[in-house]
């Protein structure tokens, strides 16, 4: 085919995937909705990662850099969001200028001439990409990159809305406001719930609990479906990375001098608004009132807008069938996933492929340094080097790549687990699960499964 590769989404694996395209000399272009450069990561730019910058570029992307003069961060710092947009992705998306498209928001996505039934001639026909603006763009294969930032879980504990969310939706933060900066007076002296038990819930609450601390009237009340908040908590002085047993004595200690109220067992079944404005959080016969609630219990990915195409989902993540039982955050932690590629990522429609964050649905795990492996085999594979697209490589530390414990979201929150959470004792049950076709043919490096202080990436 003659259109281009269209690349959905210029987040840090949409960019990586463009460095590797122009790398082989294939015509892309890539397709962002918002206003610039990794506009997800640009409303958290605020928080810190937990990688050092060692693991948070991309290797083609680094090269295409340095070829305009780009000099790299030091590698063992730990950037923030807005870090790695102001330092990394914005001079890199300044190189691939004329092939990014900002204000381009994808909403559907099919094959020209051929809804989800027919077969006949499929794979030669180009996709077709409708943007909001009704604009249609052609494209030989497509990798979609477009996070699952835009779709946060409901608040409803049951998986769908609770009562009452959509009507009090002016009510409900994102996950991460800016505390000390856009989203300040949303808190100050007033009552704020954060709902969930993972990295970007532990961050905010932190963050509320210090503006308390200087700002009278100012009321923090912790949300949570489980009873134990051990796993959120982490090791404290005795953990082996000090900087994740200290986010977690730092919390564990706001909790125990009551500035952040702790409401556990809490399985959110409707929100009302009062007589007064306020908002009230109701399951079973327990309630919370707050001016301001926090949906920080995660993100699913957004399989609507590829409805007409033929994915093979895996029915709890919402991943490929391939890839769920090697990030299945029950048995793995962001550091033992092992290294995967272009099969593991195929559905049965040729030619479309979901990288980065999106590529692991609903799984907490995902590392960039797993996303930008995950670009390079499957661009790879759209410049026919199946052998460098089966070559896949993934090489983390036992420790390092995270500093702290915790999950972005609470969707592993009962199943443990989660990105930094305990790391599996063994990852042979998902592959003796039979589940992992991705394996066959020798193509995965399989981590060697070893005693949680030892695996994954928090030790
Ligand atoms: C607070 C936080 C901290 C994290 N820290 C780390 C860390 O320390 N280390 C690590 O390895 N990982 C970390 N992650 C996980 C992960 O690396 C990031 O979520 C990363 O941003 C994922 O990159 P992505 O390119 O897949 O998606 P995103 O960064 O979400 O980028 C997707 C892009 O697609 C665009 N888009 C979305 N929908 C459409 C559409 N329909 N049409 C066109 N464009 C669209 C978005 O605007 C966005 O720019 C962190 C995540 C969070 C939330």
């Amino acid at each position: 085919m003659t259109e281009p590769v269209v690349v959905i989404g210029a987040g840090p694996v949409g960019l990586a995937a463009a460095a590797h395209l122009a790398e082989r000399g294939l015509e892309f272009l890539v397709l962002e909705s918002g206003p610039g450069v990794a506009a997800a990561i640009d409303e958290w730019r605020h928080v810190k990662l937990f990688s050092p910058w060692r693991y948070d570029i991309d290797e083609a992307a680094r090269r295409l850099l340095e070829d305009s003069g780009w000099i790299a961060p030091d590698l063992d710092e730990l950037p923030t969001g807005g870090d790695l947009i102001d330092e990394y992705l914005a001079p890199l998306a300044k190189t691939l200028a004329d092939r990014i498209r900002y204000g381009a928001q994808v909403i559907a996505v099919t094959r020209v001439g051929y809804d989800r039934i027919r077969t006949a001639g499929r794979e030669s026909a180009p996709f077709l990409l409708r943007l909001a603006d009704g604009e249609e763009v052609l494209a030989s294969a497509v990798i979609d990159a477009a996070g699952t930032w835009r779709r946060p879980n409901v608040l409803g504990a049951s998986g769908i809305p609770a009562r009452g969310e959509d009507e009090t939706a002016d009510a409900i933060a994102h996950a991460l406001p800016d505390v000390f900066g856009r989203d300040r007076d949303r808190f100050v002296g007033r009552r704020t719930a954060v709902v969930g038990a993972g990295h970007s819930a532990a961050t905010t609450l932190l963050e509320l609990g210090e503006l308390a601390e200087h700002e009278p009237g100012t009321e923090v009340v912790w949300v949570v479906r489980g009873t134990d908040q051990a796993r959120t908590y982490g090791g404290g002085d005795g953990d082996e990375l000090p900087a994740r047993g200290a986010l977690g004595a730092r919390l564990k200690a706001l909790v125990q001098s009551g500035r952040v109220e702790l409401v556990s067992s809490f399985r959110t079944e409707s929100l009302t608004r009062t007589a007064d404005g306020r908002v009230e959080l109701a399951a079973g016969d327990q309630r919370v009132v707050v001016d301001t609630v926090v949906n920080s219990t995660g993100f699913r990915p957004d399989h609507d807008m590829v409805g007409e195409l033929r994915l093979d989902l895996d029915p709890i993540l919402g991943s490929t069938r391939a890839l769920a039982p090697l990030i299945d955050p029950n048995q793995h932690s962001c550091g033992t996933v092992p290294p995967h590629g272009v099969d593991e990522l195929a559905h049965p429609e040729p030619g479309y492929y979901a990288v980065g964050a999106k590529s692991y649905g609903r799984a907490p795990t995902f590392l960039l340094a797993t996303g930008y492996e995950q670009a390079r085999s499957v661009v790879a594979a759209l410049a026919g080097d199946w052998e460098a697209a089966r070559d896949v490589q993934l090489n983390l530390p036992e420790t390092g790549v995270c500093s702290s414990n915790l999950a972005y979201g609470d969707s592993t929150d009962e199943a443990g687990g989660g990105c930094c959470g305990p790391a599996p004792v063994s990852i042979e049950a998902p592959v003796s699960r039979g589940l992992a076709t991705g394996i066959s043919g020798g193509l995965l490096t399989v981590v060697e499964a070893k005693p949680s202080t030892q695996a994954g990436c928090c030790g």
